[in-house]
């Protein structure tokens, strides 16, 4: 997917911190540094030994930090930041498919372009102020599906991170509209995007989309070599629709269809038995674990440990939630010991490949971004902890990042060896402004949503 790099080539060096590569080795390099040429990774090592070979025109200094790869976030919805604070005089859900009725979907419907716009570039800003350099993303929005995706791409553009995009498809008005869905994503992946612009193609979930769907995106998959995801047994809900209309579980359905394989990412897959979970391992198909989304919306705990013993590829995502990666790495780290009742469940070491390595692999990134190696693309975080109580060191340096750090130690971001954070400032936009331009677009949403569907009022 990635072409080699033509630009010019600046020779950067991060040094002074502990490394964590996420290499294949799990290599952590304590007094280390990260040679940079141009876009690319050039060396990885000890400060002396990197030194030695490396003369740089530019030095970043770590001073005793933490260099890792950039987060790379496996499951989001940017827009589902507009609805950040905001009140809603609404009957209350009592379950998942409520809360889909009642707040997101009239929130889908209300959505413009100005909206997509406007959240994916606050959005976009707390991924890279946080940490996260790289993300999937689905925009769902039946009133404003044609074209979305380009405003989508402009603002990730603007903030200068990695984004693959995508629209998401769903039949639940009628049958037309999710064929208009895949348009937009086929439209867009035909335009050939950039190396931070990706694009795939992305389904709501099985109830809400036909077989004839399914069987015209996997055609459509095969034809472009597109990712494809969809959300998966997420609530239960989901999982009674295919039993009573299909006599068939959820991922049964799916592989049935052909959806299943490497190039498909399952969202959730809370309401998994061990018979689709050997599916999906079979099959070689991906999971986005999201943690802090399945709290949130009290649909259980996804069988992530069972997943991992299976061998099965799991990333970590927000699922349009919290964006800071350090918070969903906590929430991942203890929601699995609590569900186990066992604190040997889920190490430091796990969450991390889930948030990174493994979030890359799924996207089929794997060779690009995800780790610290050398001709890897120079995506790399420094983080300079405003509080330390304990040592850092190279033994303690998981255990701090999943138990001390915030995003908001995060102090330096590169992106494709650009600097586009710096001392935990943003060097393409103002974060003023991208703030002014969120708040705006989402007062305009909740006015608008109250017009759009009547039973969903906002509290101004
Ligand atoms: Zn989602």
């Amino acid at each position: 997917m990635f072409q080699p790099v033509i630009c010019v080539e600046r020779a950067l060096l991060i040094e002074n911190g502990i490394v964590v590569t996420m290499d294949l080795q799990r290599r952590v390099i304590p007094d280390g540094s990260v040679a940079i040429r141009g876009a690319a990774i050039e060396a990885v090592g000890k400060r002396t030994e990197v030194k030695r070979k490396f003369k740089p025109e530019l030095t970043i200094d770590a001073e005793g930090g933490i260099i890792t790869p950039g987060f790379v976030c496996a499951h989001t919805h940017l827009y589902g930041i507009l609805l950040r604070g905001s009140s809603l005089r609404i009957h209350p859900p009592t379950d998942f498919t409520q809360n889909l009725q009642r707040i997101w979907w009239p929130v889908d419907e209300a959505l413009t372009h100005e909206d997509a716009y406007s959240s994916a570039l606050s959005a976009s800003l707390e991924f890279l102020r946080t940490g996260t350099t790289t993300f999937a993303d689905t925009y769902s929005g039946p009133n404003s599906i044609e074209g979305v995706l380009d405003h989508i791409a402009r603002a990730v553009e603007e903030v200068g991170i990695r984004g693959v995009i995508s629209f998401e498809a769903t039949q639940r008005h009628n049958h037309e509209e999710g064929f208009r869905g895949l348009k937009e994503n086929l439209r867009f992946i035909a335009k050939k995007q950039n190396q931070k612009v990706m694009s795939m193609i992305s389904l709501h979930a099985s109830f809400t989309i036909s077989d004839e769907l399914i069987k015209a995106v996997v055609e459509s998959s095969s034809k472009t070599g597109a990712t494809v995801t969809i959300h998966t047994s997420e609530g239960l809900g989901d999982l009674y629709h295919n039993l009573e209309r299909y006599g068939k579980r959820t991922v049964e359905r799916l592989n049935d269809l052909g959806l299943l394989g490497p190039k498909t990412v399952l969202a959730h897959c809370v309401n998994v038995n061990r018979d689709e979970l050997e599916l999906i391992r079979k099959s070689d198909t991906r999971v986005a674990h999201n943690p802090m989304s399945n709290m949130l919306n009290a649909v259980g705990v996804a069988p992530v440990t069972k997943m991992r013993n299976l061998g099965i590829t799991v990333g970590l995502g927000n699922d349009g939630y919290i964006f800071d990666v350090f918070e969903n790495m906590r929430t991942a780290f203890i929601l699995h010991k609590i569900h186990h009742r066992d604190p040997r469940v889920m190490t430091p070491l796990e969450v991390l490949e889930m948030a990174t390595i493994n979030a890359a692999k799924s996207y089929g990134l794997g060779d690009a971004i995800g780790s610290i190696e050398v001709g890897k693309r120079a995506d790399i975080v420094v983080i300079k902890p405003k509080l330390l109580p304990t040592p850092l060191s190279a033994s303690s340096v998981y255990g701090h990042l999943v138990n001390t750090i915030d995003g908001d130690d995060v102090d330096t971001v590169l992106v494709d060896g650009e600097v586009v954070l710096q001392e935990r400032r943003p060097t393409k936009v103002k974060m003023d402004k991208v703030s002014q331009i969120s708040r705006r677009s989402a007062s305009k949403l909740w006015r608008r949503l109250a017009k759009v569907k009547p039973q969903v009022d906002y509290i101004k």
